[in-house]
């Protein structure tokens, strides 16, 4: 397509190869290169459209402006960017999240945790995050959930801000400590604490694939074997937890056997774990009983 076919006044733009202005929105999709979901999200974003208008406005022709900005999104993906980061937002739990490259991208794997924690909160229970990051396991609980009195926790203040922005936008009001693990609650005792530490073991191929090289490093390894934050989630939560109250911690697909066996030396019982839409086992947890 050259600029004489769309008429005057319709300059082809230096930005990219394929996406010119003039370029109906179905033309732009048929051309986009990524997964049909992405570019569904990276099109409709960049053109502040909804997904829907999309196709009720197939025939809109993109001026300068839209074809620029959507060039300048599809070059972000091709570099590698998420999409969740182009975006600045993921959906989880059926609600739309800001995101940024401070906090992991929510999973929908971690929709299992979220479920076996609404299971086993009792009317008013006192729920913790630990190491919440967007907040979206907090804000997903306390959002289905308003009577439940929900505290979230991160070691990082840059990840507290975008959970904050995140309670707010879905109007919740967890209690955010920023802390590592336990240490902002001090003595406080809880119903059920929940987790999705860093269990990427160091060094792991999946940190150089993906999505992964462009989110926070501390959030998806410990650094270690994989199992040092869940080591210290087991061993501290009894000191956290009400009698008979719930460890319910995210984990790789390889470390289930390995939690469970943390779970029961820190005196856990009823221990078990849940399998994520994959059928891998994803969650592991516990009841936690007083010593007599
Ligand atoms: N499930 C994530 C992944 O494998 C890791 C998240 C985490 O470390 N908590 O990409």
């Amino acid at each position: 397509m050259s600029t004489q076919d769309r008429g005057a006044g319709a300059p082809v733009i230096g930005v990219s190869a394929d996406i010119e202005t003039g370029m109906t929105v179905a033309q732009v999709l048929h051309q986009a290169p990524f997964e049909l979901l992405d570019n569904r999200l990276l099109v409709a974003h960049a053109l502040r459209m909804s997904r829907s208008q999309l196709i009720t406005q197939a025939d809109h022709p993109l001026d300068t402006d839209e074809a620029q900005r959507v060039a300048a999104s599809f070059a972000r993906r091709r570099a590698g960017e998420p999409v969740a980061y182009i975006l600045g937002s993921r959906e989880f739990y059926g609600l739309s999240l800001l995101v940024t490259p401070a906090v992991l991208i929510p999973r929908a794997d971690t929709e299992l945790l979220v479920d076996l924690a609404l299971d086993r909160a009792a009317p008013g229970a006192l729920v913790a995050d630990l190491g919440t990051g967007s907040g979206a396991i907090a804000v997903a609980l306390a959002r289905t959930r308003c009577d439940l009195r929900v505290t979230a926790t991160d070691v990082s203040a840059q990840a507290l801000d975008v959970a904050r922005q995140n309670a707010a936008l879905h109007r919740v009001q967890p209690t955010f400590l920023e802390g590592d693990w336990f240490a902002p609650l001090q003595d406080r005792r809880f119903d059920l604490i929940v987790s999705n530490p860093p269990y990427i073991v160091a060094g792991d191929a999946h940190l150089a694939q993906g999505d992964l090289p462009f989110e926070p490093l501390d959030a998806l390894t410990d650094h270690a074997d994989g199992l040092a934050a869940l080591r210290i989630l087991t061993a501290g939560a009894g000191r956290h937890l009400r009698p008979q109250g719930w460890l319910l911690m995210e984990h790789g697909y390889d470390q289930a056997a390995a939690v469970r066996a943390l779970l029961q030396s820190a005196g856990f019982t009823t221990v078990q774990s849940w399998t994520d839409l994959a059928g891998i086992e994803r969650v592991s947890g516990g009841q936690y009983m007083t010593p007599a």
